[in-house]
């Protein structure tokens, strides 16, 4: 059958013909790379200008989650800003090379903290230089006092980790968040069941939008609201959003936006849910946003939502592949390999598009998701639908960055498999992207009673899990062929493997020596990568051979690997449809957490020899309108920004949060 590989191939063809720079800095385990915007150019005024003031609105929140991740944060930044911008000794010395470096990584994390390992940073200049420079300038209104930002910058022991998730411990008192605070786990946990009525079927996403804390003895939650926490920031969020909403694309889009801006009035979960509703349900406006509290990865509980922000536009021609598969999530669901008491008799409204990201922000910058589904709340997800996107425009950002970096050499076992990824890589990650999040997250019910967070700490790792795994195991089904999707019934075979040393050997990289795998999406290609591994170990379904005294990864029974995968998807439905909490956590426990040292230690020697940074992340483009007359004429987009410049103009351009908050 000869099927083209729908857009994306034109598309590659495009970019590959410019000379578009996407590295932009690196330092530490990070590379800043920069993405373009196509398309921008083509869309009519109206468009340009709502993207322009979403735009807007999103990196006005920017403070609030550096605030969110720990309450010295803001107090810290403004005060390495303030010397660093100061600094008139010489730029080129280890010591100012070592406090840039540190800055560049708070930046990139919005915080003291690793954005991804959750670990504080360790400091590799000194107290004494920092003290000498500081002593240079007029007193500063760091709003926190210089000794107390000092031992946060380098006492090891104080804030040493943003979010905690070691079973057994006080989650809460744990984790140097500020999302609770003078509250324990336990008292949290029981001033939520006692407002949770397990018999309400449309229930609010309690402890999204607040900070817990105790007044008078009395645990209290404090929104984050116009006139509430996080004022100053929410006031110029809303600002924008109405004057976007001037341009919107429709009414439903202008109502979405209203509805938006009452919630961050009123602060009300209830309206919260209004709005997602309205937005799940909006799938014909080519603009598209995120902005509010939403994802919970950094509360250890899973309540309270990072803020965000993500402006995007439809990419019409990719967008073809998703809404295949959406057209189609019906047949998907029925056939999967889960029981079916777990299976939804009615896929609703899984509506899914390729988009172009216009900018990244909050919790989605530097550092960025590739996918998204959204609205989280399953009540919403299971009545009215939910959207799923992935971001065409980043993942062809970090494939064209990534070319001739000699990963493949390194670590892939064999010239032919080398290839295999060379031609079908990039479509099929993107293709898992778009079953993972169109399809994935949103297979599958819970039974009657059962809780959204029945598998506590555990669940995201295993709602991860079990999306991933349900896009894996549709990948090698030649139902992808038949739809179009795919042109060749081999090609899974390249994200296969990709998965399987990534999630035995690969990611590891990520993980200093001597530590667990903590976050949940490495918890949980790891989970599955091992569990297969060693469930197919009778079979030889995959080795791990030796060649001059390296390890590979040889697969040698793809479509056995493709059933094992089938057979976990149904035990983690099991899990989540049921709330096994003690099942999940042994899963958990067994496969995600543990690192063997020696396969460890061999992962970080051979990186070490590539020039390849753990982790990526974005510097956005900059929109400047031009206007004539006192009108805006049109929208203009440039690139040329670099990291620092991007991040001291936030800073000063953006941060309208007083740091008391
Ligand atoms: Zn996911």
């Amino acid at each position: 059958m000869t099927m083209t590989l729908m857009t994306t191939s034109c598309q590659k063809e495009e970019t590959k013909a410019d000379d578009f720079d996407y590295t932009v800095d690196s330092f530490a385990d990070i590379e800043v790379l920069r993405y373009k915007v196509p398309g921008f150019e083509e869309l009519s005024l109206n468009q340009k200008k709502l993207i322009y003031y979403l735009t807007e609105a999103a990196i006005w929140g920017r403070d609030i989650l550096w605030d969110q991740n720990n309450e010295y944060n803001l107090p810290i930044r403004r005060m390495l800003e303030a010397v660093y911008n100061n600094y008139t000794g010489d730029r080129d010395s280890q010591e100012f090379k070592d406090f840039e470096q540190y800055l560049k990584q708070v930046w990139f994390a919005n915080g003291i903290h690793h954005h991804y390992s959750t670990d504080k940073f360790t400091p590799s200049f000194s107290r004494e230089f920092l003290a000498a420079e500081l002593d240079k300038l007029p007193e500063g209104d760091w709003t926190a006092s210089r000794d107390t930002i000092f031992e946060l910058i380098f006492n090891p022991a104080v804030a040493a980790k943003r979010v905690n998730q070691a079973e057994g411990e006080d989650l809460i008192a744990t984790s140097a968040n500020n999302l609770y605070k003078g509250v324990t786990q336990a008292e949290v946990e029981a001033y939520f069941d006692a407002l949770k009525d397990p018999s309400d079927a449309t229930p609010v996403s309690y402890g999204l939008n607040t900070r817990v804390v105790k007044e008078n003895g009395k645990i209290v939650e404090q929104p984050y609201k116009v006139g509430g926490l996080y004022s100053q920031a929410i006031e110029k969020i809303v600002e924008n959003l109405e004057k976007a909403a001037e341009f919107a694309e429709n009414d439903s889009q202008r109502r979405i936006i209203e509805t938006l801006v009452e919630y961050y009035r009123n602060g009300d979960l209830k309206t919260f849910d209004e709005y997602s509703i309205l937005w799940a349900e909006d799938t014909d406006s080519k603009v598209d946003f995120i902005n509010g509290f939403i994802e919970d990865y950094g509360d250890p509980l899973g309540m309270t939502g990072a803020w965000e922000s993500i402006v995007n536009f439809k990419d019409e021609e990719a967008s073809h592949r998703t809404e295949v598969l959406s057209s189609n999530a019906q047949w998907f669901e029925d056939n999967s390999p889960t029981d079916k008491r777990f299976k939804k008799d009615q896929v609703k409204g899984v509506s899914a598009k390729v988009i172009t990201a216009a900018i990244l922000a909050g919790d989605a910058y530097p550092a960025t998701p590739i996918g998204i589904n959204l609205p989280n709340a399953n009540w919403i997800r299971a009545a009215h639908g939910s959207k799923s996107v992935t971001l065409e425009n980043i993942t062809r950002a970090y494939d064209e960055a990534s070319h001739g970096n000699g990963f493949n050499e390194e670590f892939v076992i064999d010239d032919e498999t080398a290839k295999l990824l060379d031609d079908y890589l990039f479509i099929t990650d993107n293709l898992h992207t778009d079953l993972h999040e169109c399809l994935g997250h949103g297979s599958g019910k819970l039974l009657p009673g059962v809780a959204r967070d029945a598998l506590k700490a555990h669940g995201s790792t295993i709602e991860e899990t079990r999306a991933d795994l349900f896009a894996l195991y549709y990948l090698a089904d030649p139902k992808l062929i038949e739809i179009g999707l795919l042109d060749n019934p081999e090609a899974y075979k390249a994200e296969y493997y990709k998965y399987i040393l990534n999630g035995l050997m690969t990611q590891l990289m990520r993980i200093e020596p001597g530590k667990d795998v903590e976050e949940a999406h490495m918890r949980n290609r790891k989970l599955i990568a091992e569990w297969v591994y060693e469930h197919g170990n009778a079979d030889n379904v995959i080795e791990l051979v030796k060649k001059d005294g390296k390890t590979f990864v040889k697969i040698n029974d793809y479509q056995a690997l493709r059933g094992l995968f089938g057979q976990l998807l149904a035990e983690i439905q099991r899990i989540t449809s049921e709330g096994d909490y003690p099942a999940a956590r042994d899963l958990v426990e067994t496969y995600a957490v543990k690192v063997d040292p020696a396969i460890h230690r061999e992962v970080l020697d051979r990186y070490s020899h590539l020039s390849i940074a753990p982790y990526k992340g974005f510097v956005n483009p900059v929109y400047t309108p031009v206007v004539e007359n006192g009108e805006i004429v049109d929208i203009n987009i440039t690139y040329d920004e670099d990291y620092i410049n991007q991040m001291l103009r936030y800073g000063r351009d953006y941060s309208g949060l007083k740091p008391t908050e």
